[in-house]
């Protein structure tokens, strides 16, 4: 029979690790990189009840999953990778399984019926509590589901990460109120919420003291940052405005630009390199978050890098009214244009989505000549999925699959070819590259002549790209910064060489 009993409020507290002689955690993610933030939260949650990771779910003694339910094919994909953990439950040591993220927020009790060997359901405001629900599983209960969101006003919290590292993703607010139509976030991750100003500095400098050279800062729509949050320290600027309207954060409320300033000049984040961010919506993408992009010495956010994510979802105004997306295309290239006539280097990624309901090859040519007039260097594209209690999900979805999948192939080989000549005019040029780990590819290494020895590494500019490069002295390179002189490029990612002397930092 099921035991479903409801977290926080009937939780018993436990001071006491759930695995007195250790053992070891395996996490799945799927979706955004918010959910690649939120699994690493939980990670370190179980690193600090004594648990050690590993990568082979059998040898684990909690196995967790956090999934997407962006699409539905999202939700699908988390639901058979459970089935694949269901035998190790006929083991003498069974481990506790259990399902968060996205998907258990807003699929609750329902899943023990479609994965009956599943312990517990967790969402996402209730990712701190992972010990406490796991110390109850272990002490017998069953189906134990914490998915209550958390209605407080304000939001507050501190990032864990695993281990040295030098990337970190920063939370700074969560929620979204925007409701496109199709969409299904607000729903899973509640009403938008901002962390302080001061908070997350204090986050930042505590992370750039533990080794941390480039954040990320997270939100499903990081430039309203601050809504509702006083200005009580009168940071500038005081008040936004937008080529395209007004809608983020009022006058006298905290805001994006102010965060990214106080990021670049607070002296205790002197080792602080990188600023990156996503996700944005064009409705709030104010002007002078445009003039952050700008150089130092011209008032621009010194460390803010040369990128920005900027959705715009279709080319077709029909399509994006439908989408209740509250802006037209034009106001997007308006928002662009003074971007890349401020700062021409911006690498510029976006989402897309084909087949919404009613789109015609019309509205999908205006997509195409979109990617014309914009020239991203990346495009996120999905083919559109009906999701339950959107406003969307009313409306015939009467865009066939396979017309779907076919303008989906069209628009990702149509940005190849764009992203292709953008890659090819980096090469000859040197980028600071932040070096993620050694390449999975060694081809480079194995081309060279015989008796030469080299490792092929793998990172990121600060425009976002993907660089893979060659370096011949057996030092290991992740973390650090180097320059790299770009040799060679196709549409997904450039490839190049390094000195061992122009290793930065
Ligand atoms: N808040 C972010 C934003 O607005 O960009 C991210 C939202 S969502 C996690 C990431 C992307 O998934 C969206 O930008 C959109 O392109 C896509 N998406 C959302 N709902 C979808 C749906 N029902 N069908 C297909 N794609 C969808
Ligand atoms: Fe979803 Fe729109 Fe909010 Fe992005 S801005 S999370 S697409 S509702």
């Amino acid at each position: 029979m099921m035991n479903t009993s409801s977290g926080p409020e009937n939780t018993e507290k436990s001071g006491t690790h759930a695995f007195p002689n250790g053992g070891k955690y395996f996490i799945r993610t799927f979706g955004c990189q918010m959910n690649v933030a939120d699994s690493e939260r939980m990670a370190a949650l179980m690193g600090e009840q004594g648990l050690e990771p590993t990568e082979n779910p059998s040898e684990a003694s909690v196995i967790l999953l956090n999934g997407c339910t962006v699409r539905e094919k999202a939700v699908h994909k988390a639901l058979s990778t459970l089935g694949e953990y269901q035998d190790f439950k006929y083991r003498k040591e069974k481990p506790v399984i259990g399902i968060g993220g996205c998907v258990g927020q807003l699929e609750k009790a329902t899943l023990f019926k479609r994965a009956p060997y599943l312990d517990f359901v967790f969402g996402t405001d209730t990712i701190d509590q992972l010990p406490e629900i796991v110390h109850r599983v272990k002490h017998g209960e069953r189906h134990v589901v914490y998915a209550d969101f958390d209605r407080s006003q304000d939001y507050s919290t501190e990032t864990k990460i695993e281990g040295s590292k030098s990337q970190a993703f920063v939370n700074i607010m969560k929620g979204c109120d925007k409701f496109c139509t199709y969409c299904i976030v607000p729903f899973t991750r509640g009403r938008e919420k901002s962390r302080t100003i001061d908070e997350v500095v204090e986050d930042v400098v505590q992370l750039v003291n533990k080794g941390v050279r480039e954040v990320t800062l997270l939100g499903q729509n990081v430039n309203s940052f601050g809504k509702n949050n006083p200005n009580v320290k009168e940071r500038e600027p005081k008040e936004l405005h937008n080529i395209i309207g007004k809608v983020g954060p009022k006058a006298g409320d905290e805001n994006f630009p102010q965060l990214l300033r106080a990021l670049d000049t607070d002296p205790r984040l002197k080792d602080l390199r990188r600023i990156r961010f996503t996700s944005s919506h064009p409705l709030d993408f104010s002007d002078e978050l445009i003039e952050c992009y700008q150089p130092a010495d011209k008032g621009g956010v010194s460390k803010l890098c040369n990128q920005l994510h900027l959705p715009v979802q279709s080319g077709s105004d029909r399509v994006l009214t439908k989408m209740g997306r509250h802006h037209r295309i034009e106001g997007y290239f308006a928002q662009m244009d003074r971007l890349r006539a401020i700062n021409p280097d911006v690498g510029l990624s976006t989402d897309l989505i084909v087949g919404f309901p009613t789109e015609t090859e019309e509205d999908f040519q205006q997509t195409l000549a979109l990617l014309d007039r914009v020239q991203y260097d990346n495009i996120y594209a999905f083919a559109y999925s009906p999701r339950p209690g959107t406003r969307a999900a009313k409306l015939p979805d009467d865009v066939p699959n396979d017309v779907k999948n076919e303008r989906l192939n069209r628009l990702l080989k149509y940005q190849l070819k764009i992203a292709e000549k953008r890659y090819a005019s980096r090469v000859g040029k040197t980028l600071e590259i932040l070096v993620e780990g050694m390449a999975k590819n060694q081809i480079l290494a194995a081309q060279l002549p015989e008796g030469e020895k080299g490792t092929v590494w793998t990172g990121r500019s600060g425009c976002g790209r993907v660089v893979n490069f060659l370096n011949r002295s057996p030092r290991n390179l992740t973390g650090k910064f180097v320059n790299v002189k770009i040799t060679s490029a196709t549409g997904l990612a450039l490839a190049g060489e390094l000195d061992e002397g122009e290793v930065l930092l």
